[in-house]
């Protein structure tokens, strides 16, 4: 390490992460801390310019919002919003907006800061970005639903915009939450504004495929990653943690293309056959009785035994901290590819490299539905729409060129996928930086 980036570690708060008389992964369930271990881990390797590590570590602007509705029985209630913008220097910000209880800003900024990175892993021209309000969508009305939603945008309507800040749906917000927001900034701006948000209904501007893109990105990116293991693809066994969005359509095109379902899991429990899961027939069960547990088809087993099948391929796509140090020594699949958010944490990464498991992290996995997001607002921008075959065919080749990125960069460094990801998504941010300058 230089020691220039060392004053400069030493100067920010990074010790509080990785200081040198702590536990390393002392905070590994906190989302913030997980990232920014990895993030400083890329700095050092890259010997980053400390001027600019320091603008990166920080997010460029941080907004709080009250948040004042009227419920169903009159009465007033104060909701608190946040808005993050962690970097806009390669273009517009570009994340979810998350309805949760558990919403904080440090989630927010760490959510943010995510955001740059996976854009620049798959070279969209996009910044980072998040936001949520904190709240129980379980107790809210359909209609004071739509007032928060609504009140949030006005609040935040010099935020927002096609070029510089547009949302997405998170946890707990969807395609209607996201038609609100429209149409709220589209009110302000007193013409219709489709590029102000993506994962849009399709008939108001949102993309074909973007609902099943983040699946079809894991199906795409494991797929490379057992070519480049030397593994046949067909017949790979996988097991899939979580069977929602990303996780149910990954295991059906996985199974489209020849792997072998062998288990799958919801809040629920998981389930488990040797000679494979038909996903179709899961999802059927699951439109009928909601969740997976007494499917016919499979044995039951516990959720922690499904994260410890002898398989090809573990794709984890429901909760963060899913793979700690507490299960990582027992996993034994040979590729795990990140569906979800932060899977893995930072003091489990070292212990399944030295496994030899190979991880395409959730910067690069999971990177399918921010780059169908970036074809929906492409096309709002040109009004001109494109077919589910073409969106598709231009996601594929951004996921394989950027897994080939990545793996070029772990190979020349000698690092894992995930710690190649962040250097090249950091390497990318910092460039621009170099390119523009400090104004003023
Ligand atoms: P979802 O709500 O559609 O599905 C989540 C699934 O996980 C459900 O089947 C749920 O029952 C299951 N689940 C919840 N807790 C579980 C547990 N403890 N064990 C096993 N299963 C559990 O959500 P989603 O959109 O599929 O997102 C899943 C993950 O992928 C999240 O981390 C999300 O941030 C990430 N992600 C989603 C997208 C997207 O486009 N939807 C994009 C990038 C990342």
């Amino acid at each position: 390490m230089s020691n220039a980036l060392d004053t400069a570690l030493g100067a920010t708060s990074a010790s509080d992460v990785i200081g040198r008389d702590k536990d390393p992964y002392f905070g590994e369930d906190n989302p913030f801390e997980a990232m920014m271990a990895r993030f400083d881990h890329a700095a050092r390797l890259l010997a980053l310019d400390p001027g600019i590590y320091r603008v990166l570590r920080q997010p460029e602007k941080q907004v709080i919002v009250s948040v004042p509705i009227q419920r169903d029985n009159g009465e007033i209630e104060v909701f608190t919003g946040y808005r993050v913008l962690h970097n806009t220097s390669r273009g517009p910000a570009k994340g979810g907006i998350r309805f949760d209880q558990r919403v904080t800003l440090d989630e927010v900024k760490a959510l943010a800061a995510w955001m740059t990175w996976k854009c620049a892993v798959v070279n969209i021209p996009f910044g980072g970005a998040k936001g949520g309000v904190v709240c129980d969508p379980g107790t809210l009305t359909l209609h004071e639903l739509e007032r928060i939603t609504r009140r949030y945008t006005a609040c935040l309507i010099e935020i927002f915009g096609p070029e510089s800040d547009i949302p997405a749906p998170d946890v707990n917000t969807n395609e209607r939450v996201m038609a609100w927001i429209m149409d709220t900034y589209s009110m302000h701006r007193r013409h219709a504004v489709t590029a102000v948000v993506t994962g849009k209904p399709v008939e108001m501007g949102g993309s074909l495929g973007r609902r099943e893109a983040t699946g079809r990105g894991c199906m795409i990116v494991t797929k490379e990653a057992l070519k480049h293991l030397g593994l046949p693809v067909r017949g790979a066994r996988v097991a899939v943690q979580g069977f929602g969005n990303v996780g149910s359509v990954a295991a059906r095109l996985l199974e489209q293309e020849g792997l072998t379902v062998v288990a799958v899991s919801d809040v629920s429990g998981a389930i488990h056959n040797a000679t494979g899961i038909r996903v179709d027939d899961a999802l059927a069960w699951i439109r009928e009785h909601r969740y997976l547990a007494g499917y016919p088809g499979a044995e039951p087993i516990s959720s922690d035994e499904l994260l410890t099948l002898d398989v090809d391929v573990l794709l984890p796509a429901a909760v963060e901290n899913a793979i700690t140090r507490k299960n990582a020594a027992q996993i034994r699949a040979r590729v795990i590819c990140e569906g979800a958010n932060g899977p893995t944490t930072p003091g489990a990464d070292e212990m399944l490299a030295a496994k030899g498991v190979f991880v395409v992290p959730d910067i690069l996995a999971n990177a399918g539905g921010v780059t169908v997001s970036y074809f929906e607002w492409v096309q709002d921008r040109a009004a001109y729409f494109w077919d589910e075959a073409t969106v598709n065919e231009r996601l594929t080749s951004i996921l394989q060129r950027s897994f080939l990125d990545v793996l070029s960069v772990a190979q020349r460094h000698g690092v894992n996928m995930r710690i190649a990801a962040y250097m090249l998504a950091i390497e990318r941010v910092a460039a621009v930086h170099r390119l523009r300058g400090l104004y003023a």
